[in-house]
């Protein structure tokens, strides 16, 4: 068996297993996060609700401006009804419709800033709304997409699984120890490659010509003289 190329199988095998767990992981986290849609519902709720009571505000004025011309036109009527001939009472009914008519000024005032506020209370509304509907299609994408990335994930990784327990199956107990014996020490990463150059791409130092023959032998086991991993030569 060459033992260093396998090694170098089983190494490239478990760094994209734990690659593709971390992904996984991510990828079920987001699905599991949809806090952006509900703060745009919220938001959405919140403004239709403001709405609904700058409309209120808006009929409540309104009524009372229709309640206060009646009572105005009632005052008028019976000023000009010629049944009421004391001047005093007369001079009463002119300065009530008078003061009526000073109410109504206010109260449509009161309205045209009611309108306005009803205004930017419905354009806020739409916006919220609009928000709402772009994050809620958004989101839909976006599971659609890490649903469809969760699929091959669990698929490559159970596809990982059984290469890794293969090559593992297929190692003396000796190895197998050596490997992780080093895998523990050197970040998961116990096999270097060698390259051309006779340099270890783990560490960057040129390794000695008969270490470099010993690992191109690829039967036999070459160490790095500086980072102490396995060399591995490709092809
Ligand atoms: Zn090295």
């Amino acid at each position: 068996m060459e033992i260093a190329p396998t090694l170098y199988r089983l190494q490239q095998a478990e760094l994209e297993r734990a690659d593709c767990a971390q992904r996984l992981a991510q990828a079920v986290a987001i699905l599991g996060d949809s806090s952006q849609v509900e703060a745009a519902a919220a938001q959405a709720k919140a403004a239709q609700a403001a709405l609904i009571k700058a409309q209120a505000a808006v009929r409540e004025l309104e009524l009372e401006i229709q309640t206060v011309k009646s009572k105005k036109a009632a005052t008028e009527e019976r000023m000009f009804s010629g049944k009421v001939t004391n001047p005093k009472e007369l001079a009463s009914l002119q300065s009530e419709s008078e003061a009526l008519q000073r109410r109504i000024a206010k109260l449509e005032d009161d309205l045209l800033e009611a309108l306005i506020a009803l205004e930017e209370a419905q354009a806020n509304a739409d916006a919220a709304s609009a928000r709402l509907a772009e994050a809620t299609a958004q989101r839909e994408a976006q599971v659609a997409d890490l649903t469809r990335r969760r699929g091959e994930l669990e698929q490559r990784i159970a596809h990982l699984d059984a290469t890794v327990a293969e090559i593992r199956a297929s190692l003396t107990p000796d190895n197998l120890s050596l490997y992780e014996y080093l895998a523990r020490r050197k970040g998961n990463r116990p096999v270097a490659l060698l390259t051309r150059a006779n340099v270890c791409s783990a560490c960057g130092v040129s390794v000695p010509i008969a270490i470099a023959q010993q690992a191109r032998d690829r039967t036999q086991v070459a160490f790095c003289p500086s980072c102490e991993r396995i060399l591995h030569v490709e092809g």
